[in-house]
């Protein structure tokens, strides 16, 4: 699957060579094998290793060129389903629990990169949720009462206040102040040089062909001939991973994304927020550490490579009219523009965990908007899985929900 098209943007800022890992040529045992070198492969291979677990990472391509270098990069704690939607799918309890979950995944970027001795250009930012039509007010008032009452900070901004803190023309918004912004091109890298240093094995331009179960493991057959011997494996493959899916779980679609040239000023753009909106799809921005703006959106509802990527220039010329609608006065020009593909889920949730079909196996599958702040999700559950630890959190996002 061609995951995206266009100007891909992080790997162009990237200030070091990158780190080079060789194609496996030999026969290896380890305790995990991870398949996929993204940001959920990177994620929980850290996290692996960290507990003392021998893993080993196997790339098709390079590591942090799949979906991982097209995203945009927001980190938030909100799900693209509102707590209150949630809550009438799933139930209030469970809609509650996994806000909760995502919340404290969102929370523990900052002490890992902290901990990488690299800010991967991390930096917290509040969000603001715009209302897009007048009769969305009700349900911005109603979802942040829920996620109050549930101890999540945020808070209701009318119309008027809206314009006078942000100059924005919206009927209202919610701003919650825990959110960031990050390069997730550089932070994949950095979890992968860290855990190196700990033990990871790294083998790029390496496809596995077939596996095998055995009693107590898998064996992964890699095209040339090696095989990888594993007790486990993780299936962090992106959305390349949707074939091997019960069918009806997921659904692709296209979005876009653009990048200015640095601007001269972020004046107009109070504390250089994310933002975002209740509409369908939506449109949303932030800036980066060198001083640009990202603007993304325009979904469409396609899977189809060739309609995503021929609309591609239409696209980034609505989303660069949008921004200058909500920010006339910051003038932009654009630097880079790309397609990417995504999924989403019927409940907005992410699928962590086994699949029956796939003895030994564990799936890391953070589908949906914010799939970074699931994929450390998913870090953390299969990690606690590994270790024959479950929690409440393994069954809010297993594929029997
Ligand atoms: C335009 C766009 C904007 C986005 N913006 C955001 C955002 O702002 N915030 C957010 O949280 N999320 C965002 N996302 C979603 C985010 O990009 C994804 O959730 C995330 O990158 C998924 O990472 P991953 O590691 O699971 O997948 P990937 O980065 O695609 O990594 C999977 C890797 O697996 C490898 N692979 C596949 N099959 C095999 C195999 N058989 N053997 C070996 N390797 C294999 C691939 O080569 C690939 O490198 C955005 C997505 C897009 C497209």
């Amino acid at each position: 699957m061609k995951l995206k098209s266009g100007c891909i943007f992080w790997p162009q800022v990237y200030p070091d060579p990158e780190p080079q890992f060789p194609r496996l040529d030999r026969d290896i045992q380890c305790d995990v094998a991870i398949l996929g070198g993204g940001i959920s492969g990177a994620l929980a291979a850290y996290h692996l290793v960290r507990a003392g677990i021998h893993a080993v990472m196997i790339e098709r391509h390079g590591i942090g060129h799949g979906s991982t270098a097209a995203s945009t990069g927001l980190l938030q704690y909100e799900i693209d389903t509102p707590l209150v939607e949630l809550a009438r799918k799933i139930g209030t309890d469970r809609a509650v629990q996994a806000y909760r979950a995502s919340l404290e995944s969102l929370l523990a970027f900052e002490p890992l990169v902290d901990e990488l001795g690299d800010s991967c250009g991390l930096r917290a930012r509040p969000s603001l949720y715009l209302a897009s039509e007048e009769r969305d007010i009700e349900s911005l008032r109603a979802e942040c009462e829920a996620r109050r009452s549930m101890g999540i900070d945020v808070e209701f901004l009318g119309g008027e206040k809206l314009r006078d803190e942000f100059g924005f023309q919206r009927p209202a918004a919610l701003r919650s102040r825990r959110a960031f912004e990050v390069d997730p091109f550089k932070l994949t890298l950095q979890l992968v040089r860290c855990s190196v240093k700990r033990g990871l094995e790294v083998f790029v331009d390496t496809r596995v062909t077939g596996y095998s179960g055995r009693d107590h493991g898998l064996t992964l057959d890699i095209a040339g001939g090696p095989k990888v011997t594993a007790r486990k494996v993780v299936f962090a493959t992106g959305y390349e991973a949707m074939r091997m899916l019960p069918p009806g779980l997921c659904r692709l679609a296209s979005t876009y994304a653009l990048v200015s040239e640095p601007v001269a000023s972020f004046s107009g753009w109070p504390q250089r927020c994310l933002i975002w909106e209740s509409a369908r799809p939506y449109l949303y921005m932030r800036t980066t550490e060198d001083g640009r703006a990202i603007v993304g959106g325009e979904d469409v509802d396609t899977a189809d490579v060739h309609q995503r990527d021929a609309l591609l220039e239409t696209k980034a010329q609505v989303l660069g009219e949008r921004f200058s609608k909500l920010m006339p006065e910051i003038p932009i020009e654009a630097a880079c523009a790309w397609a990417g593909t995504f999924a989403q889920t019927k409940d907005g949730l992410p699928y962590i965990g086994a699949l029956p079909q796939f003895p030994h196996s564990y799936f890391a599958l953070g589908y949906g908007g914010n799939g970074i702040t699931f994929s450390l999700l998913a870090a953390e559950i299969i990690r606690d899985l590994f270790l024959g630890k479950v929690t409440e959190r393994t069954h809010l996002f297993d594929f029997a929900r």
